[in-house]
């Protein structure tokens, strides 16, 4: 084997991005990647909106333009469906919807908020979180800068942000709407992915901070998914990088508390004297680290760091071209959701809280002709036992079936958070590696003492969506961290 200057683990969207990134700044760079195909969870993406213009930038990615604009419909059990209309500019429209006008207006409103608020957020993001206590100077100037940022809304807008932060999303929308399907489609785009309900504390920050990561607070998808990860393989393979597929990291080789190389499933041995893991926490410490070198403390703040997931992959196909009851042909490209009140998702969140799984759950979906393709929640990654598939499948049909017009399901896949562990490590099966909360963000991503892309081990670095600034198709994380190693 060669020689590498680095060895990145995983070739999700931040592995991939990395390796770009570092293979740009003259570096010898060879990916590892457990699977044929790369693109990691990423695979699991209809479209994204998340990869923004300074990392697309960054990298030199040649992507085509995004959409002009989106519809989000949110369906209705009375079939009064709310159709919003984005565009470039994330401007929204409301082309359908039963609310009256005084309630459309104050959805605008919120959301003119929330934009504000993750505005502000996304000015944190592309920056190593500061060292809190390390008493260096930079840390410090930055974690002013930070206050500075928030400070500079304004008295106003930093009480309410200061007010709403902790807040449950429920609350907020309860004092300002009156139209369930306006609250459900705010509530989807705050507890999707995360292990919250509406009524969760913190639901309204896991909101926004997906608003701050994605740009827009509908992820109002607009970058096909398999575009973004073969235009940043390609990137990799225009500047040298190499790939070792189907190949799987047994665990690192490390001496002296420093990492010395991989050894793979099969015994191969390739050395290097750094190395990138873009693993979640939990798999890199324990399994590729080994709890044996690790002390205590820090066995502790990683198996405490949550990562159950709470999300299925499902994929459905019908014998006849999809329509929607009381919905114009022309709003079929929209992302559909299905989360028509708080109640609603709240109860079942609930069942989630049990491990269990709502005879009702929540749902967001793209379609495709005759197929589906949808995230659906909550399906709680279960330690012991398996998920009854088929009584998802006729839950499911149950719901599609109210909406769809005389058509008839032929195919029905999903993968759980369970299968999602086993086909690509992730911890839980979690959509970002690990909760989006409070007490997991920012300096404090994963945990104390790992929240700068290093770890105690030296040569070592991580750069998952378990770190900040947390999970998705932005490639953020790698750029971040790939700066931190250029630095020594
Ligand atoms: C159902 C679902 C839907 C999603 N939808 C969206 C969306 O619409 N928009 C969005 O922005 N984000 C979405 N996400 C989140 C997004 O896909 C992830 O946050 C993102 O892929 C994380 O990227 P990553 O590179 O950090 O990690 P990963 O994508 O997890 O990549 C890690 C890679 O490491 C490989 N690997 C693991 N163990 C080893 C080993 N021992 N040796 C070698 N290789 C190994 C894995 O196979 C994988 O390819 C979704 C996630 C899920 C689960």
């Amino acid at each position: 084997m060669k020689n590498f200057d680095i060895i990145i683990i995983g070739a999700g969207p931040n592995g991939l991005s990395a390796a770009s990134y570092l293979s740009k700044s003259g570096k010898k760079v060879l990916v590892v990647e457990k699977n044929e195909k790369v693109g990691g969870l990423a695979l699991y993406a209809d479209s994204s909106s998340s990869l923004s213009k300074k990392v697309i930038d960054q990298l030199g990615l040649k992507i085509n333009a995004r959409k002009k604009r989106t519809f989000v419909t949110s369906l209705n059990d009375s079939f009064n469906h709310t159709v919003l209309e984005i565009d470039e500019n994330n401007s929204i429209k409301f082309n359908e919807c039963e609310a009256s006008l005084e309630d459309q207006n104050s959805f605008l409103k919120l959301v003119k908020k929330y934009n504000l608020f993750a505005k502000t957020l996304s000015s944190f993001m592309f920056n190593t979180p500061p060292r809190v206590k390390s008493g260096n100077k930079s840390d410090l100037w930055q974690l002013i800068s930070m206050g500075w940022k928030v400070r500079k809304l304004g008295k106003k807008n930093m009480r309410e942000l200061l007010r709403v932060i902790g807040l449950n999303i429920a609350d907020d929308l309860e004092d300002n709407l009156t139209n369930d399907n306006l609250m459900g489609i705010l509530c989807n785009e705050a507890v999707l992915g995360s292990n919250l309900g509406p009524r969760s504390p913190g639901s309204i920050l896991t909101l926004l901070y997906s608003n701050a990561i994605n740009g827009s607070i509908f992820r109002n998808n607009n970058l096909d998914t398999e575009q973004i990860i073969s235009s940043i393989e390609q990137s990799c393979h225009d500047r040298g990088v190499e790939f070792l597929k189907s190949s799987e990291v047994k665990k690192l080789l490390i001496n002296n508390e420093t990492v010395t190389g991989i050894e793979m499933n099969d015994q191969n041995i390739i050395e290097s004297s750094t190395i990138i893991s873009t693993l979640d926490p939990k798999t890199t410490y324990l399994n590729l680290i080994g709890a044996d070198r690790l002390d205590t403390d820090l066995i502790r703040r990683v198996t405490n760091f949550r990562s159950k997931g709470n999300v299925a992959k499902v994929k459905i196909e019908f014998k006849n071209i999809i329509k929607i009851k009381n919905l114009d042909e022309k709003y079929i490209g929209s992302k559909f959701i299905y989360a028509p009140n708080i109640k609603y998702i709240e109860h079942a969140f609930n069942n989630n809280k049990y491990n269990n799984y709502s005879k009702k759950p929540c749902l967001e979906f793209y379609i495709d002709n005759k197929n589906i393709s949808a995230n659906l929640y909550y399906i709680p990654y279960l330690k012991n036992g398996s998920h009854d598939k088929k009584e998802i499948e006729s839950n499911i049909q149950l719901i599609l079936n109210n909406f769809i017009d005389n058509n008839e399901l032929i195919k029905f896949e999903i993968d759980t958070p369970n299968e999602m562990e086993k086909k690509y490590n992730t911890s839980g099966g979690h959509w970002h590696h690990g909760d989006m909360e409070i007490d997991q963000l920012l300096m404090i991503r994963p945990f104390y003492g790992s929240a700068q892309y290093e770890t105690p081990i030296n040569g070592l670095y991580i750069c998952g969506a378990g770190t900040h600034p947390g999970g998705g198709i932005t490639g953020i994380n790698a750029i971040n961290a790939s700066k931190q190693l250029l630095k020594k």
